[in-house]
């Protein structure tokens, strides 16, 4: 059974109850009703979590303490992933089947990815006179956001214990209960107390503590580039390391040749996975106006698969969006198109249902690649379908946003596809139907980041490195 009232805070190895009394509710985005809340933390619990943090940090931990830390909480979490799912379908709309599949799939296999490179990992390397030696960094502050809660949780809090780190953790309130869940499994793998810390609340305090606080040593953020930037600036007051996933806008490349019903059949699904509130979604199809007609017929064809339902209902590809903040900020993205311009081939901001945030499938086409739709982030189930002339054009089209997280490129072969790949801005491309890679460097070019998650590189983000030369 579900707790969803959750009145503490996890902070050096005990639930405690926070320094003021009130807490944030957290809606069913399906039914617009309260089913939970979580504390509402202070200054003073995210101090609290930091010095026990510290307390717990040892640097000169070794490689077994660290192995048998992750080990212990992988198979905690394991367990729990039913149910952990069943709270992310319930908190942010997720249709079960995506929280049962990506939502909790994927973190698990991120999360041994990281018990694979901890094996093998050197940890010390002569360079010529000097012992290198890859030390902990410290306390780290992780910041997540409400898309992914597991897998945001996971691709920091894993590698964190992995290089011997300690944490102080703050999910977002749109999806909070899942960590809460994520952190019992933490509790139950018996870690020494302080190593991992959970403080709930504001971004605008918990948050902006964690980034600022003068004994946090990196700060790790998921989110919005607008408060990415903040978050940024918060942690250069005090000069510590900064990791920042951000936004997206990226771009689908179907180059003349490409096998364009698989392009499109893919496409559209990336697109609209999770209702479209991810941030490597491929939100812009690139398509040669020679074969803009027949993409067009496709992409229609494609969208109309995408039923939109209770997130409960086994037929549901499309749930309602995560809150009624983004649910309005969709349906405006939406109208604005329209008065750019845009073509809307199918979809529209009307409200789907009488109660909950749905919001259609809803597909732009003639969408000019320097208008808001087709620049911003949306975060919803929009795509926008911009036709190009010649590769060249759809290279100045793809790399044309403020953003480079992902993409896709489909060539009429696997050089000419990887060619092209060479030249995109952006952290990860892929290349004819490759698959995602959860041990892959990910991460974003421009305004979509600084720094890499995942596998060895996510890993290496929370290593020092310190030098000792030797005598000859
Ligand atoms: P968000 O509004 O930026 O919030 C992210 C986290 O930051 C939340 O925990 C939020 O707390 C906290 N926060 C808000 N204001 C803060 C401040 N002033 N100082 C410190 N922390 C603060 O983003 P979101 O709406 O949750 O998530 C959607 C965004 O995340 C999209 O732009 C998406 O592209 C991006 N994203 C990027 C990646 C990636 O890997 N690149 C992955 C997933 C999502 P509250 O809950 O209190 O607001």
């Amino acid at each position: 059974m579900h707790d969803y009232t959750r009145k503490t805070l996890f902070i050096d190895g005990r639930w405690v109850t926070p320094s003021a009394g009130d807490v944030i509710d957290v809606v069913d985005p399906a039914t617009e009703k309260v089913i939970g809340c979580v504390p509402n933390g202070t200054v003073a619990d995210v101090d609290a979590a930091v010095d026990a943090a510290r307390r717990a940090f040892d640097p000169l931990i070794t490689r077994a303490e660290r192995r048998d830390r992750l080990a212990r909480v992988i198979a905690a979490m394991e367990k729990r992933l039913p149910d952990i799912a069943e709270t992310i379908s319930r908190e942010m709309g997720a249709p079960l089947r995506i929280a049962q599949g990506v939502q909790t799939k994927v973190p698990l296999a991120v999360a041994r990815g990281f018990a694979d490179v901890l094996e093998s990992f050197e940890f010390e390397e002569r360079v010529g006179n000097s012992l290198v030696l890859r030390e902990p960094y410290g306390v780290v502050g992780a910041i997540t956001p409400w898309n992914y809660p597991l897998y945001q949780v996971v691709a920091k809090v894993l590698p964190a214990i992995a290089a011997g780190c300690t944490v102080v953790l703050k999910p977002s309130n749109e999806a909070p209960l899942s960590v809460f869940e994520f952190i019992e499994a933490v509790e139950e793998a018996g870690l020494p107390d302080g190593v991992v810390n959970l403080v709930s609340g504001r971004g605008s305090v918990v948050g902006e503590r964690i980034a600022s606080h003068p004994d946090v040593d990196v700060v790790s953020f998921t989110g919005s580039t607008a408060v990415g930037r903040r978050v940024a600036e918060l942690a250069a007051g005090s000069v510590k390391k900064v990791a920042l996933e951000l936004g997206g806008k990226s771009a689908n490349v179907i180059l003349d040749g490409g096998d364009l019903t698989t392009a499109v059949k893919v496409g559209v699904g990336n697109a609209f996975l999770n209702g479209g509130q991810t941030c490597m979604a491929w939100t812009r199809m690139l398509v040669p106006r020679s074969r803009y007609d027949e993409a067009l017929e496709l992409i229609d064809a494609a969208a109309a698969k995408y039923t939109v339902g209770e997130p409960s209902d086994p037929g549901t590809r499309i749930g309602p969006l995560a809150s009624a903040a983004q649910f309005e900020s969709v349906r405006g993205f939406i109208d604005r198109a329209r008065r750019d311009g845009a073509r809307l081939l199918t979809g529209g901001s009307e409200p789907v249902r009488d109660s909950g945030y749905y919001v259609a499938p809803t597909v732009f086409a003639d969408v000019d690649p320097d208008s808001e739709l087709g620049q911003e982030e949306v975060f919803g189930p929009v795509l926008a379908v911009i036709p190009f002339q010649d590769a060249d054009d759809a290279l100045r089209i793809a790399n044309g946003t403020p953003y480079g997280l992902s993409g896709a490129v489909w060539g009429p072969d696997l050089d000419t596809a990887i060619a092209f790949a060479r030249r995109v801005q952006t952290g990860q491309l892929d290349v004819n139907g490759g698959m995602y890679n959860p041990v892959a460097p990910f991460g974003g070019y421009k305004k979509s980041g600084v720094g890499r998650e995942l596998g060895r590189a996510g890993f290496e983000e929370f290593l020092q490195t310190k030098s000792l030369q030797l005598p000859s």
